[in-house]
């Protein structure tokens, strides 16, 4: 037995594409056999069957009907597999023997356009790596809208992977390849699939080759060279970009005439934030949930167009370091500001505004329809508009935004002239060009028109002649026009009526007369439905050549439309505009967390000062019970701190702010708990991270450090942070810390740049009340009993706390005094009935535990001063 002709050629088509689940199209289906029939029907929840393939075996298949197999391809892409489409690619009534097919795009998660499935004010993107021992190079892109970005790193004995992830964790992409030095990787790639939830691949080797790169680049952008292209002595992304360049070329097949410029960037054009400060900070998604209700971006995003919110999470997600370019955008939102009446004008005319971005993407892709043009028409009418009204104002910024704009006349009129005001949703059906835009098809449709006009003579003159008042002419598909006469007139049909069907209470007849005219009438539609997608396709064509336009048009309005949101955002909640100093200063009054702000009741949220400085108050250690308030005012101040580098007012009454370079935070417990390592271990990680990249210029808010061991580990871990953090030679760098240990209050005594903040609660006999009021000074107690009753505890547990408390206070007070000289005592007169064991008297017992422990009797003097003077050391 041999297999049939048609399974052979499946089996060289999926021969190519063994990582893809194959849409085999057989007429008005896509059909899938074997192993990709069996996951497809098992992903998909549809019926598994069989067909004959020429062995003795039934090859399992399933299929799905080609016009709503989008549903299906989003739904196997989600689930993390590739599809490859295969089409017939000749006409079936033309082919001699079996139809010849081939794949013609291959659908991976970072490469599919389907708007369906992806989401308007978001970018997915497609990502390759390069990598080997001493660096690496990213390169990135959107082809729904053709965004092309690439940038590297390489140093020759520094840490190569946290800069990686940093970078990951901001582009977030959908899909990655890589080449063979990674992908060996086995641990790097796992990490990087959980961290980021992404499909990654390893490429074609060969692939990730300078020159082979090179040329890619050249072609894709049809230049000669890449000088003026910012990639010169930029190898690493030379051959990520080539590379990426090529996996586009063999998945999609066709050439992305909208992938036409490669934005290379410097990471150190923005301020770095790694994976965890950008969660932690909820700056463009929750923690607990990922939604975008609740983040920064979620406050911020008042854009029009899905263009302006894609391009406000990008400036979410990329804080400027550049005080000019800061400063640029503050002062076009503040000029914003000043006129609520203008915001609302530029507002209602982004609104007409449509997603040109992934439209053009349908355009050069082929698939859009006549209404996606009406779309783009209806978008670039109001472009001369906009030009106008920002030209006509007196700001500077906005002046040389609109000389960005090109007005598009000619492409609007193109589409006006030529295309129906409303068209069909098919291409293939007519109904789309109108009259006077071509000739040819005015007189097809006046022919047709014509013949429709005959069809009702037709219909009048044979009542007349026959007698039978109710004939009608109809039609079907099957046999084209006829003469319906109901059972009780047949009896009256005349000879000359050829009887075609019979249906229950009727009979259809067709005449010589009416084929004659359905001939014209017919000839003339066909002729006019594919001249008239003939001329929708050039039209189409002629859009997609001037890509470019379009493009640098939507990226201008995209600007326009963030500048607008955060105009809009600043004049509704009453945020001001931050002043931006360089002398490490950040002074804030009365500032409010963004987002907290918003969700609690009106007046609800207490507002709060900051003052950090490179001298005096460098590192606040904030204490307070839990519920106080702690994490929110860190994370205030890091937010608006991150506010003002987007060029955003911020939620304040005044704010004077240095640029950070970076912000890290080490809050609560991260997602690696799923890969098996401890929350401590985590934490300690994260710390190990900050304390190797923090710089002088950089933000540190740090919650709780050292929580998760014991008491005295954690106090000594939390300790050491300050004392090296604060330390001006060792990092210097502004930090927020909230801790637990009352014992770290001594640091302000001892380091310079230190200095305690508390937030305030109020004692009420046995209860508390959150003042959410930070003010110098450390607190004195934990509150942690009267926190469990708040929360709810139950009286029985509360009170045996309570007794257990003093229990311990007891016992510790005797056992301090046995270890304690007088002199070491902790200053702070909090500390005479500490709640916790003391963090001095630990050392000294374990002094007194080894002085005990010398067998005083068999010692050498030598030895006796070597023991003195370990311990000295250790004291
Ligand atoms: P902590 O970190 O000290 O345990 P949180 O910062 O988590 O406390 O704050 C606990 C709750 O208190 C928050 O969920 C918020 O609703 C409220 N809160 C915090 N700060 C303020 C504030 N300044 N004004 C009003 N409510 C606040």
């Amino acid at each position: 037995m041999s297999l049939t002709p048609m399974m052979k050629q499946y089996f060289e088509i999926k021969e190519n594409h063994r990582d893809s689940i194959l849409f085999f199209r057989l007429g008005d289906f896509y059909e899938m056999f074997f192993d990709d029939a069996i996951i497809a029907s098992r992903e998909l929840e549809i019926a598994l069957t069989g067909r004959d393939c020429g062995l003795k075996d039934k090859a399992p298949m399933c299929g799905v009907p080609y016009h709503s197999a989008d549903s299906y391809i989003a739904k196997l892409i989600e689930k993390g597999y590739k599809v490859a489409i295969c089409e017939q690619i000749e006409d079936p009534a033309k082919a001699v023997g079996i139809v010849k097919r081939d794949v013609v795009r291959v659908v991976t998660p970072g490469t599919i356009i389907d708007s369906n499935v992806l989401d308007d004010k978001k970018n997915n993107y497609l990502c390759c790596i390069y990598m080997n021992e001493k660096g690496f190079g990213i390169a990135y892109t959107d082809v729904s809208t053709g965004d092309f970005f690439t940038t590297e790193k390489s140093d020759e004995n520094g840490d190569i992977i946290s800069p990686l992830f940093d970078e990951l964790g901001k582009i977030l992409p959908t899909e990655i390849i890589c080449n063979t030095h990674l992908y060996e990787n086995t641990s790097l790639t796992m990490k990087i699939k959980q961290r980021f939830n992404c499909m990654i691949n390893e490429f074609h080797q060969w692939v990730f080759d300078f020159d082979f790169s090179k040329e890619s680049i050249k072609r894709q952008l049809s230049v000669v060279n890449l000088n003026g292209l910012g990639l010169e002595d930029k190898d690493y992304s030379v051959v990520a970009s080539g590379a990426l360049i090529e996996y586009l070329r063999e998945t999609q097949k066709i050439s992305l005439n909208h992938i036409n410029k490669i934005t290379q960037y410097s990471s150190k054009n923005f301020m770095t934030l790694d994976i965890n400060t950008r969660r932690n900070l909820e700056l463009t998604e929750t923690i607990r949930g990922n939604v975008k209700k609740g983040s920064l971006l979620w406050v911020l995003d008042k854009t029009s167009t899905a263009m302006g919110g894609r391009l406000l999470k990008k400036w979410i997600e990329e804080p400027l370091l550049s005080r000019k370019d800061i400063e640029n955008r503050l002062s076009i939102v503040e000029y914003l500001t000043q006129n609520i009446m203008l915001i609302n004008d530029i507002r209602l005319l982004l609104k007409e505004v449509y997603d040109i971005e992934r439209l053009m993407s349908k355009i050069i892709f082929g698939t859009c329809n006549a209404r996606d043009l009406i779309s783009l028409k209806n978008s670039i009418k109001t472009f001369p508009q906009i030009k106008e009204l920002l030209s006509s104002l007196d700001c500077e910024e906005l002046l040389n935004i609109s000389l960005n704009i090109d007005g598009l006349e000619d492409i609007y009129m193109l589409i006006q002239n030529s295309i129906l005001d409303e068209p069909p949703f098919s291409v293939r059906e007519g109904g789309l060009i109108k009259d006077d835009f071509n000739t040819e098809i005015k007189s097809l449709r006046e022919a047709s028109a014509k013949g429709k006009e005959w069809l009702s003579k037709l219909e009048e003159s044979e009542k007349t002649k026959t007698g039978i008042k109710n004939l009608k002419v109809g039609f079907n598909k099957i046999f084209g026009y006829y003469i319906e006469v109901s059972k009780s007139n047949i009896k009256f049909a005349p000879d000359y009526f050829i009887r075609k069907q019979t249906l229950a209470n009727s009979e259809r007849y067709i005449t010589p007369e009416l084929k004659e005219i359905e001939d014209k009438i017919l000839g003339a539609e066909d002729k006019m439905i594919a001249l008239e997608y003939e001329i929708f396709v050039s039209i189409r064509d002629k859009i997609a050549s001037e890509v470019k336009r379009i493009q640098d048009d939507s990226k201008v309005i995209a600007q326009i439309d963030a500048l607008n949101s955060l105009a809009l955002t600043a004049y509704n909640n009453n945020y001001i505009k931050p002043k931006i100093n360089s002398n490490g200063i950040i002074k804030i009054k009365d500032g409010k967390h963004p987002v907290v702000e918003k969700v609690l009741e009106e007046g609800l949220f207490v507002p709060n000062d900051t003052l950090l400085s490179n001298e005096e108050n460098r590192v606040l250690v904030i204490t307070g019970p839990n519920m106080a308030g702690k994490s929110t005012y860190m994370r205030q101040v890091a937010l608006i701190v991150l506010m003002m580098q987007i060029g955003s007012f911020v939620p304040a009454e005044e704010a004077d702010i240095c640029i950070v370079d970076r912000i890290f935070t080490r809050i609560g417990a991260s997602d690696d708990l799923s890969q098996g390592q401890s929350t401590f271990m985590v934490e300690m990680s994260e710390v190990a991270n900050i304390l190797n990249n923090a710089t002088k210029d950089s933000l540190l808010i740090l919650d709780e450090i050292g929580r998760g061991t014991s008491t005295y580990d954690g106090l000594s871990i939390a300790w050491a942070v300050i004392e090296y953090i604060s330390d001006n030679n060792k990092i210097g760098a502004k930090t927020l810390f909230a801790t637990h240990y009352h014992e770290l209050t001594e640091l302000e005594d001892r380091l310079s740049g230190v200095v305690n903040y508390k937030i305030l609660v109020q004692e009420k006999g046995e209860d508390i009340i959150f003042l959410r009021k930070i003010q110098k000074g450390g607190a004195d107690r934990s509150y942690g009993i009267e926190v469990a009753k708040l929360a709810g505890v139950s009286s029985d547990v509360i009170n045996r706390a309570y007794e257990l408390l003093n229990e311990l206070e007891k016992r510790d007070i005797n056992k301090s005094e046995i270890a304690l000289s007088s002199r070491e005592r902790p200053k702070t007169s909090k500390d005479k009935n500490s709640l916790q064991l003391d963090f001095f008297s630990v050392k000294e017992r374990n002094i007194i535990e080894k002085l005990k422990s010398i067998d005083v009797a068999n010692l050498t003097p030598i030895d006796a001063i070597n023991i003195l003077y370990k311990l000295s050391k250790e004291s």
